[in-house]
């Protein structure tokens, strides 16, 4: 058997994954698999952007960027949405933060959670003034839409209802 299908975890045979950081072998239990991880956040770093890892660098380089990717993703999803038409509702917030802009979106759904995951970053749980832009892609036969959207991050007391 070949050196190279030594498991540099367990050294257990059959190690067929390639750790995306330091390219050694892993076997299948050893492996961390890491799918569809930051998806919504800007600028991963390379190390980050692999979708295999031996345990070691999954454990030195991973697995705490991972934990707050998740944390910030969840509170993404919690962050409070106006459109631009509300601005009855949301003339008195704040608007201090320059707008956020996120281009080439596969929908709205996906638009709203990268500006929000965005504005959880920066320490604020609503987005207001929210704008979508629908823009038709030819791509040979196929045609579908992207979207671009901007919107204000912006500090709200959820405890309120801002609807009545
Ligand atoms: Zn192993
Ligand atoms: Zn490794």
């Amino acid at each position: 058997m070949s050196n190279s299908e030594i498991c540099k975890t367990c050294r257990g045979p059959k190690a067929k994954y390639n750790c995306g950081i330091c390219s050694e072998c892993s076997c299948k239990k050893c492996t961390h698999f890491v799918e569809d991880a930051f998806t919504y956040q800007l600028n991963v770093p390379a190390e980050l952007s692999h979708s295999q890892y031996c345990h070691a660098c999954f454990q030195e380089h991973v697995e705490r960027p991972l934990q707050e990717y998740q944390q910030v993703a969840e509170e993404a999803r919690e962050v409070v949405v106006f459109l631009k038409n509300q601005s009855k509702v949301t003339r008195l917030m704040d608007r201090k933060s320059a707008p956020l802009v996120v281009k080439d979106c596969d929908d709205e759904e996906d638009a709203l959670l990268k500006m929000s995951f965005q504005a959880v970053k920066m320490g604020h749980n609503a987005l207001i003034d929210v704008e979508f832009k629908n823009k038709k892609v030819i791509n040979g036969s196929h045609k579908k839409i992207i979207v671009d959207s901007t919107a204000i991050p912006t500090t709200i007391d959820k405890s309120r209802s801002y609807y009545d």
